[in-house]
């Protein structure tokens, strides 16, 4: 196969501007309609970036977190709903990719995954468990080759757009509810029959409506590793690198809205700084400890996935969930101080310097997977870690 760059003619730098440029154009109009982002995700497939880290020898271009991440930002910075879904399906794909490659029928999705730009998404959260990801009510119920499941699941973003669900559920109906397995199911082989409509704060894009889910499909196509294995030593980390990436994105786009808005109040009045730059380089600053934090876990997730062993420790897992917490709640405070340098010109909805989406959009971040909830598994986590200074000495 012909590099991508060629295929498409452009390069990947100019194929995520059009993605940008098409969800930028169109997330006033995603926001206030509530409606999937198709203008972006067409763009994001039109520029072959569904496929972008599917592995060459499949069709893809091998791209890994550290080139995700980056595309997240811009995109969030246009439209969070976009965004998250590129972010999701990556998330997605990278589970594939991570336990598949061995197992010929998940390498013939790889492949598909590349050459037909296809669309993945996710269903962890269940009714009666919520957003705790290592547990699940629902079971695989094997007869013979093939395997049936059956989900509440009160939030499956774009479940009605995508070619693929991932879903979690307990190994057999005898499993604990920690046993549990990731099984991927083609939108020919499920049934979603919606239960609740979306109609929220923000990330309105993202349609993630509640369903009743009922699959049936060959054993074969869940994937063979533990899910606890899959959660801990990608899923997890992969996540909230990718969504934190989403969340910088629409700081930084709030960051330009109001340091544009301090520059037109300079110009009014040449040679007095307007109060608000003081305001604005405190913004700044928060919005720095949120592109640092990302680059750190960039560098963790690097040295674990170069380790011989692959394996998350005490101190990575914590520093992944310590990435998701401050990012979500450092972003909100960021685009908080945004609205208070641009005031009621940020308040408006209409205008160059409004931030309602970004602050409504932004909100999702501290409870997609609750903070509080991460906060009491760190605390475990905390028992058993040596201290910083400890490890200092
Ligand atoms: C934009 C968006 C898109 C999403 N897309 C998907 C998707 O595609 N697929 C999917 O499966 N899910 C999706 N989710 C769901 C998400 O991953 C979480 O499961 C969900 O946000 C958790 O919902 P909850 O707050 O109702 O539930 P819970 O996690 O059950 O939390 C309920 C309440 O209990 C509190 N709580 C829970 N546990 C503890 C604890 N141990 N200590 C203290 N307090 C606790 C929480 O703070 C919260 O107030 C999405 C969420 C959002 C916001």
């Amino acid at each position: 196969m012909k590099p991508l760059g060629e295929v498409t003619g452009a390069s990947l730098p100019e194929r995520v501007q059009a993605a940008v440029d098409a969800a930028a154009q169109h997330a006033e109009a995603v926001d206030r309609e509530g409606r999937f982002p198709i203008e972006g995700i067409e763009a994001l497939r039109d520029g072959r970036l569904l496929g972008l880290a599917v592995p060459a020898e499949l069709g893809g271009e091998g791209a890994g977190l550290a080139d995700l991440a980056p595309i997240c930002t811009a995109l969030g910075g246009a439209c969070a709903s976009t965004a998250m879904v590129f972010a999701m399906h990556h998330i997605c794909l990278a589970n594939l990719i991570d336990c598949g490659l061995e197992s010929p029928w998940h390498r013939e999705l790889m492949h598909r995954a590349a050459t037909d730009q296809l669309l993945f998404a996710s269903s962890t959260t269940e009714a009666g468990v919520g957003g705790d990801l290592r547990q699940s009510i629902c079971a695989v119920e094997a007869e013979g080759e093939r395997f049936n499941l059956a989900k509440a699941a009160p939030v499956i973003s774009y479940g009605e757009e995508t070619d693929a669900i991932f879903a979690t559920a307990r190994r057999d109906p005898d499993a604990p509810s920690s046993d549990q397995v990731l099984c991927v199911l083609l939108s020919d082989q499920y049934e979603l029959e919606r239960v609740s409509t979306w109609d929220a704060l923000g990330m309105r894009g993202t349609c993630s409506h509640g369903f009743r889910f009922k699959a049936s499909a060959p054993t074969e196509q869940i994937l063979p590793r533990p899910f606890a294995d899959i959660a801990a030593e990608s899923m997890i980390a992969g996540s909230h690198i990718l969504w934190s990436s989403v969340w910088c994105g629409i700081a930084a786009d709030a960051m330009a809205k109001a340091q544009a808005f301090v520059i037109a109040e300079a110009r009014k009045s040449p040679g007095t700084p307007p109060v608000s730059a003081t305001k604005l380089a405190e913004a700044y600053a928060r919005y720095r400890t949120i592109e640092a934090t990302i680059a750190d876990a960039l560098g963790r997730w690097a040295a674990m996935r170069a380790a011989p062993e692959r394996a998350a420790t005490v101190g990575f897992s914590l520093a992944m969930n310590a990435l998701k917490v401050s990012v979500s709640t450092i972003a909100l405070q960021v685009v908080e101080d945004c609205l208070m340098i641009c005031g009621l010109q940020g308040y408006k909805n209409t205008g160059p310097y409004g931030l309602g989406r970004h602050l409504r959009d932004i909100h999702s971040a501290r409870l997609m997977i609750s903070n509080d909830r991460i906060m009491a598994g760190a605390g475990q986590m905390m028992l058993i870690q040596r201290s910083p200074a400890a490890r200092r000495a």
